[in-house]
């Protein structure tokens, strides 16, 4: 039954070295904070699982941070007391693991199969070296390659890679030389990212000296548009805003996000959506631990939101797919359209950013160029 259906993600705060761009919350890889977080997890499920009551989970994702830092039996174990819980878990459940190209061997990625793993999403980021090297990653373009050739040895067949755009010193024929390498990769699904200088981050320190060395605008465009007629002559059809699948990969779980279907997020920092109800993780280990280790819930923040804002947000993130709205759809879901977004509705069909066929609702051309527009006229 589909409005059981619930995913799980899991995120695994540890990295070798924090990249100059990442928002998230890591920290170093060491086996005794892999101890702390592992049991911490286990008082989590064990809190949070009862809530889990006749649910059937389809996707279960491993991010992070880098999650293919943990053994795999470790991932073996986590997985285990999951299918012991209340909630069944679907036959075809896609259990996805972040992995970073530096720690893939074939080794490894045979376990990971073996403790369950069924898709791999790789942090490719880029196969431009030097690029590579201002971004601060630690492996290059050839370990990149190598590692997706090891996952596809291993029997892992749904295979992920993010690029990234709009880098500093990033030109058009240098991001055209890193799409044209995607042609030959034994891939089934690319998720692109523009970088963002996040608040926090090294590279927002250094924005001032870093913004100049960026692509324009026009040229940011440009390189989107490239992206996508090229992926798509690879036969990477484009699904999704920025996310990019072979017939039958496109991802069971960063759809549940567009669609709104509930997940609960474990580990530090994560993120839940659960019953309208929005909540946050503590992003700390130490403390993430201590309110479990007194029976709490590790939260630092929740909101619940109003019929009017969920109907707006779920709307918002939905029109990301390029299949489209079915309005009748949506309204069995979420109830009859709020007066203020059929109001906002007719202005973007008025500017031309949404289009309309019958019952169904799609973001033109130039309101997938604008989406962040789009989103912000319908919030
Ligand atoms: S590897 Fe990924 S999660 Fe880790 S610091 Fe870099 S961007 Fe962040």
């Amino acid at each position: 039954m589909i409005g059981n259906q619930i995913s799980l993600y899991i995120h695994v705060p540890f990295c070798t070295k924090k990249c100059p761009y990442c928002h998230f919350f890591v920290q170093p890889n060491s086996q005794d904070s892999q101890k702390m977080f592992l049991s911490s997890l286990k008082r989590e499920w064990d809190l949070r699982s009862p809530l889990l009551e006749g649910k059937e989970i389809v996707s279960i994702y491993f991010g992070g941070g880098t999650p293919s830092l943990l053994p795999a039996q470790e991932i073996e174990n986590i997985l285990t007391f999951i299918q012991r819980g209340p909630a069944s878990l679907s036959p075809s459940c896609e259990i996805t693991l972040e992995a970073n190209p530096e720690n893939v061997t074939l080794a490894s990625m045979q376990e990971f199969a073996k403790a369950g793993i069924n898709r791999v999403s790789v942090g490719v980021q880029s196969f431009d070296d030097n690029l590579l090297r201002i971004l601060g990653r630690t492996h290059d373009s050839s370990k990149a390659k190598e590692a997706l050739t090891h996952i596809k040895e291993a029997g892992i067949a749904n295979l992920s890679i993010d690029l990234m755009y709009e880098l500093p010193h990033q030109t058009l024929e240098t991001w055209e030389k890193s799409l044209l390498e995607v042609k030959s990769l034994p891939i089934t699904h690319l998720s692109l990212y523009n970088l963002v200088f996040e608040p926090g981050t090294s590279f927002h320190k250094k924005s001032k000296l870093l913004s100049p060395t960026l692509p324009s605008e026009e040229v940011s465009l440009q390189m989107l548009n490239l992206a996508v007629t090229h992926l798509e002559s690879f036969g990477l059809k484009r699904y999704e805003i920025s996310a990019f699948a072979r017939p039958g990969y496109t991802s069971l779980h960063n759809t549940g996000y567009w669609t709104g279907r509930p997940f609960l997020g474990l580990g530090p920092s994560a993120f839940s959506y659960w019953e309208g109800r929005r909540f946050r993780n503590i992003p700390h280990l130490k403390k993430y631990e201590e309110a479990l280790l007194l029976g709490k819930f590790p939260e630092d923040f929740e909101e619940s939101l109003s019929f009017e804002a969920k109907q707006k947000e779920l709307l918002a993130v939905e029109l990301r797919l390029l299949q489209g709205v079915d309005l009748s759809i949506f309204q069995k879901k979420t109830g009859i359209l709020s007066a203020s977004l059929q109001d906002s509705i007719q202005n973007l069909l008025e500017k031309n950013w949404l289009s309309q066929k019958g019952m169904s609702l799609f973001l033109s051309e130039e309101g997938m160029l604008f989406y962040d527009s789009v989103a912000s006229e319908l919030i």
